[in-house]
C-alpha cells in the first residue's frame, strides 16, 4: 500500500499551487480555492470533486487532478451536468462500461437514487495509458432526501483509495439536532466576547484563553468540534505553534482551523495555510463574513467526511462488503507473488443475543468484534460482510503457529461484552486469483456454513468445489462394498456390569472400520453417512450376522452365554422384512434370539403403528429390546409406556449431568418410572466413581462405560471374558 505515497503528495501539492496561481490570475473564483484547500486536508484520496446544483444542473469544481480528458473545456463553457458527464464517459471510461454508466448516472437517475439514499457508490473502469484502472464515484446529497440543493460528486481511483488510514480518520459528522461546536482560542477577553456574540445564536461556543488550554480541549473533544478559531498572537504559545503541533496529529488535524489575524501580511497567511489552517479571518470581525466562512467550512467538511464515510459501515466503522470487494482486489493486484487467505467469521445465534440482551447490546457486540478483527487482520483488510458476519483477507499465515486462529477466536470470546458468544470461521486458503472477490467470499462462506451445526468445531477450511463433508461421504460410499466383502468392519465389544456386584452381565457390539491400509475410522464418522444413503441397513445386518457367528463359536466351545446387544438403526426398522430376516439368520447360525438383544435408538421409537407392530414382532421372535440413547434426543417417556422395551439405556449426556441438582432428580424419576414398567436401566458412558456411586444409590441396574472397561477387540474381549469366568466375576441370567 502507499507504493507511491510520496509522489502522490507532491502531485497534490503541485496541483494546489497550480490552482492558486490560477486564482491569482483571476481564472478561478476565490471560493473554489478555499474549498480546494479544505478538500486537500480532509480527503487526500479524492482526485476530482464537484458540486452539482440540483435546480440548474450547474457545476462547481472543488478539486481537479486534471487527468479527466475533455471535461474541463465543457465546464469552462458552463456546461450542464448531463453534458459534462457524458463527455467524461466518452473520453475516459472503458468502452464496455459506457452505456451502463450513462444510464446509471443520468441526472434524473442520480436524483432519484439520492432521494432514497443519502449516498451511493458507482464503480467503473477507466482506460488510460493502455491499462484498465478501477475507479469509483461517490455521490452524496447535501440535505434531506425530500429537499436537497446540491450533490457532491467525488471521483477516485481505487489505487489511491487504498490509503484507508486517511479515510478512517475521517470524522463522524455531528448529528443534526445537536448544535455544532466551535472552539475559540483567543487570549483577548473582548475579542472572545465579540466572537461569542456573533456565534452563540447558531453554535455552541467553547472558549480557551491561550494555546495550551486550547490544545487540551482539542485533544479531549476533537470528535465533537466542528471548527476551531485560532488567534495568531497569544502569550506562551502562539497560533503558529499550535498549528505546528496540530499538524502532526491525524486526529487533531481532522478539525478544520480558521486563523484570526489582524496583520494583513500575506506572508504570514501563506505560512498558516501551509501549516494546515483552512482559512484566515481578518480582524476586526465582520459578523456576516465570520458566519459565512464558518458555515462554508462546516458544510464542506461534513460533506467531505460524508463522502469518505460511504464506504464504511455505519455501525462498526469498518468497510462495507461492497467496499471490501474493491479493496481486496486492489490488495491482491498490488501483491502479485503472495498467497492470500480469506476468512469469514460468523457469529452464532446472533438473533438470540439481540432478543436476550437487546439491540443496543447486540450493536455493542458487533462493534467490539469489528474493532477486534480490524486490529487482528495483519497486513490485510476486513469488512462487515453482512448482519452478523465479518470478512477478512490477509497474506497466508504460514509463519504463524498452527493454532493461531483458535487462540484468536478464544481471545475474541473472552473479552466479548457478553458471555458465551460463539463465532465460527470459514477459511478459504490461498485464494484463486482468477475468481472474483465475491466468489472467494462464497467459498469461505460455504466452509463456515458446513460447521454451523457442529458444536465442537470452531473453524474449517474450504476444501475444493465439493464440500468437505460430501467428499468424505463419497470416499466412504465408494469403499463400502469392498470393505464389506474383505471384512474391514469388525465388531468390538464393550462389557456391561451389574451395578451392585460389579460382575459382568453382557456386552454391546460396536462396529469398527479398520481399512486395509490400517486407517481406523470411528463409527461417529461413517455411521451418519451410511444412515443418509441407506447403506447402514446392510451394515447392521452384517454386524448382526458377524456377532451371531462369534456367539455360536463360544457356544460350541462350551461357554455359558451372555447377551451381546447389537445396534439397529432407524432405517432397518422401517425396512420391510427385517424381523423375519434377523430371526432367520439367528436360526440358521443357531443362536437363541434371547442372547441377542437389539438396541434401538429412542428417536426411532416413534409412536407409529408401524413401529409398534415392528417391536411387537421382534418381541414375539424372542429378541430383547433396549431403548438406546434415552435422554439424548426428544425424550419421550410416552414411548416407554407404549412400546415393549425390556431395557432403557440412559444416554451419556444424562450421566454427565450427575452432580447437577436438577439432573440428579430427573435421573431418579426416570429410573423409578422404568422400574415401575418392569424395565431394567443401563447407564452408558460412566467414567467416574462418583457417577457410579450415585447410580447405585438410585438403583440403576447395569453400568457400561470407561470406568469399568472400554470397547475391546474380539481377542481381547475373549481374554477378558475368560478372566471374569475364572474369577467368578460373571453373572449369568
Ligand atoms: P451408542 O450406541 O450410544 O454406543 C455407545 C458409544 O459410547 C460407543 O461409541 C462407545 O464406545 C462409547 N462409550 C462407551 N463408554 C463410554 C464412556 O465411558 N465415555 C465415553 N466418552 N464414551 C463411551 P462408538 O463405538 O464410537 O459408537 C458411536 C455410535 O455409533 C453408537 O452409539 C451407535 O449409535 C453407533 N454404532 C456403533 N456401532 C454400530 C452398529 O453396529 N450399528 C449401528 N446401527 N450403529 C452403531
Ligand atoms: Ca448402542
Ligand atoms: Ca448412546
Amino acid at each position: 500500500m502507499g507504493k507511491n505515497g510520496g509522489i502522490e503528495l507532491h502531485k497534490t501539492e503541485y496541483e494546489q499551487f497550480d490552482l492558486l496561481d490560477r486564482v491569482n490570475d483571476g481564472n478561478v473564483d476565490a471560493d473554489v480555492a478555499r474549498y480546494m484547500r479544505i478538500i486537500h486536508i480532509l480527503s487526500n484520496n479524492i482526485s476530482d470533486l464537484y458540486g452539482v446544483n440540483v435546480k440548474t444542473g450547474g457545476l462547481t469544481v472543488f478539486r481537479q487532478a486534471g487527468e479527466a480528458v475533455g471535461v474541463n473545456e465543457k465546464i469552462n463553457m458552463g456546461a450542464h451536468y448531463d453534458v459534462a458527464i457524458s463527455t467524461y464517459i466518452d473520453n475516459n471510461v472503458y468502452h464496455e462500461d459506457r452505456e451502463e454508466m450513462r444510464r446509471a448516472l443520468s441526472f434524473y437517475n442520480v436524483c432519484e437514487l439520492l432521494k432514497k439514499n443519502e449516498s451511493f457508490i458507482y464503480r467503473y473502469r477507466v482506460f488510460r495509458n493502455n491499462t484498465i484502472c478501477h475507479f469509483h464515484l461517490k455521490c452524496a446529497r447535501i440535505g434531506d432526501g425530500d429537499n436537497f440543493e446540491e450533490i457532491i460528486y467525488a471521483f477516485a481511483s481505487d489505487e489511491e483509495d487504498i490509503k484507508r488510514e486517511i479515510l478512517q480518520q475521517s470524522i463522524a459528522t455531528g448529528t443534526g439536532k445537536q448544535r455544532r461546536k466551535v472552539l475559540v482560542i483567543e487570549d483577548n477577553d473582548i475579542n472572545r466576547a465579540m466572537l461569542r456574540e456573533i456565534l452563540e445564536p447558531t453554535y455552541e461556543v467553547i472558549e480557551a484563553c491561550d494555546g495550551d488550554e486550547g490544545l487540551e480541549i482539542l485533544r479531549g473533544r476533537y470528535r465533537e468540534l466542528s471548527v476551531v478559531l485560532l488567534d495568531l498572537v497569544m502569550p506562551n504559545k502562539t497560533g503558529l505553534e499550535v498549528l505546528e503541533i496540530v499538524k502532526d496529529s491525524p486526529s487533531l488535524s481532522s478539525v478544520p482551523i480558521i486563523v484570526i489575524t489582524s496583520s494583513n501580511r500575506d506572508e504570514q497567511e501563506a505560512k498558516c495555510l501551509d501549516l494546515g489552517a483552512v482559512d484566515v479571518l481578518p480582524k476586526p470581525y465582520n459578523p456576516v463574513i465570520v458566519m459565512s466562512r464558518i458555515r462554508n467550512i462546516i458544510r464542506m467538511r461534513e460533506s467531505a467526511s460524508l463522502v469518505g464515510n460511504i464506504e464504511h459501515d455505519e455501525l462498526t466503522g469498518i468497510y462495507t462488503r461492497q467496499a471490501f470487494y474493491q479493496h481486496a482486489l486492489a490488495l491482491l493486484d498490488a501483491n502479485p507473488g503472495i498467497e492470500f487467505d480469506m476468512t469469514i467469521a460468523d457469529v452464532q445465534s446472533f438473533k438470540l443475543i439481540n432478543s436476550i440482551y437487546g439491540e443496543a447490546k447486540g450493536d455493542e457486540v458487533l462493534r467490539y468484534m469489528a474493532s477486534f478483527f480490524e486490529t487482528n487482520t495483519l497486513n490485510g483488510i476486513c469488512a462487515r460482510y453482512g448482519g452478523d458476519q465479518f470478512v477478512g483477507i490477509a497474506p497466508a499465515a504460514q509463519d504463524r503457529k498452527r493454532d493461531w486462529l483458535l487462540e484468536m477466536a478464544s481471545e475474541l470470546e473472552k473479552n466479548c461484552p457478553i458471555p458465551n458468544v460463539t463465532v465460527k470461521y470459514g477459511v478459504y486458503t490461498n485464494v484463486d486469483r482468477e475468481l472474483t472477490v465475491s466468489g472467494m467470499c462464497d467459498r469461505a462462506l460455504l466452509a463456515v456454513k458446513s460447521i454451523k451445526h457442529n458444536f465442537e468445531v470452531v473453524y474449517t477450511k474450504y476444501d475444493g468445489p465439493v464440500s468437505q463433508r460430501r467428499q468424505r461421504d463419497q470416499l466412504f460410499e465408494s469403499r463400502f462394498e469392498e470393505a464389506l466383502k474383505t471384512g474391514e468392519f469388525y465388531p468390538w465389544f464393550q462389557p456391561k456390569f451389574d451395578a451392585v456386584t460389579g460382575k459382568l452381565v453382557g456386552a454391546e457390539a460396536l462396529v469398527r472400520w479398520i481399512m486395509k491400509d490400517g486407517t481406523f475410522v470411528s463409527p461417529g464418522e461413517f455411521i451418519p453417512t451410511f444412515e443418509e444413503d441407506g447403506l447402514i441397513v446392510r451394515l447392521d445386518e452384517y454386524m448382526f450376522r458377524n456377532v451371531c457367528t462369534k456367539v455360536k463359536m463360544w457356544m460350541d466351545r462350551g461357554y455359558q452365554l451372555l447377551p451381546i446387544s447389537i445396534n439397529l438403526s432407524r432405517l432397518s426398522l422401517h425396512r420391510e422384512g427385517t424381523v423375519e430376516r434377523y430371526k432367520k439368520i439367528a436360526e440358521e447360525i443357531g443362536v437363541p434370539t434371547k442372547y441377542l438383544p437389539l438396541e434401538l435408538t429412542e428417536s426411532a421409537a416413534l409412536h407409529s403403528i408401524q413401529i409398534k407392530n415392528f417391536t411387537d414382532a421382534l418381541k414375539e421372535s424372542g429378541f430383547q429390546l433396549h431403548m438406546d440413547d434415552f435422554g439424548a434426543g426428544i425424550s419421550s417417556l410416552a414411548s416407554l409406556n407404549i412400546l415393549p422395551f425390556d431395557v432403557v439405556k440412559l444416554d451419556k449426556s444424562l450421566v454427565d449431568f450427575i452432580g447437577d441438582a436438577g439432573g440428579d432428580e430427573m435421573l431418579k424419576h426416570i429410573i423409578e418410572l422404568a422400574h415401575f414398567k418392569n424395565m431394567k436401566v443401563v447407564a452408558e458412558g460412566v467414567e467416574q466413581a462418583e457417577q457410579l456411586e450415585f447410580l447405585r444409590q438410585i438403583n440403576c441396574d447395569i453400568i457400561q462405560g470407561y470406568y469399568y472397561c472400554p470397547p475391546l477387540g474380539y481377542e481381547r474381549f475373549l481374554q477378558f471374558l475368560q478372566r471374569c469366568i475364572e474369577e467368578d466375576n460373571v453373572l449369568f441370567e
